[in-house]
């Protein structure tokens, strides 16, 4: 499996780094953003250093299917009835952290402004 010394990621994968982690499994964490934009914002991150949606292949369909199907356990098991879902990718694309994560972001009162 790939990973990355440099990576913040990778570090959180590998407990070198301290983070507030609400699921783990065989493929992915799950854990608390450090700087939330939402009263729940949670990042699933892959155990496996991948940069960015460029770079997922077809070895990762497995992967980007479980994160698809882990999103909705997540906000039910939050008790939300609803969510949104970011992918941010490439610099111009907003992406900061260059290991694939998808943002999950709920809890508002009010539908959030989309865009
Ligand atoms: P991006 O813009 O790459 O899609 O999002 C990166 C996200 O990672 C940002 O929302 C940022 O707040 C979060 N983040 C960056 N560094 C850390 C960290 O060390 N710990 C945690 N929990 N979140 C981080
Ligand atoms: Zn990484």
């Amino acid at each position: 499996m790939k990973t990355e010394p440099s990576c913040i990621f990778c570090k959180i994968v590998a407990g070198q780094i301290p983070a507030d982690i609400v699921h783990r499994d065989e493929q992915v964490i799950v854990f608390k953003d450090i700087n939330p934009k939402a009263p729940v914002h949670l990042l699933i991150v892959p155990h496996e250093h991948v940069d960015s949606l460029f770079t997922v292949e077809t070895q990762h369909d497995n992967l980007m299917a479980h994160i698809m199907r882990l999103l909705p356990t997540l906000a039910k098991q939050l008790g939300l009835d609803g969510f949104r879902t970011i992918i941010n990718t490439g610099k111009s694309g907003g992406q900061e952290v260059f290991h694939l994560h998808v943002h999950l972001l709920g809890g508002w009162k009010n539908s959030p402004q989309l865009f």
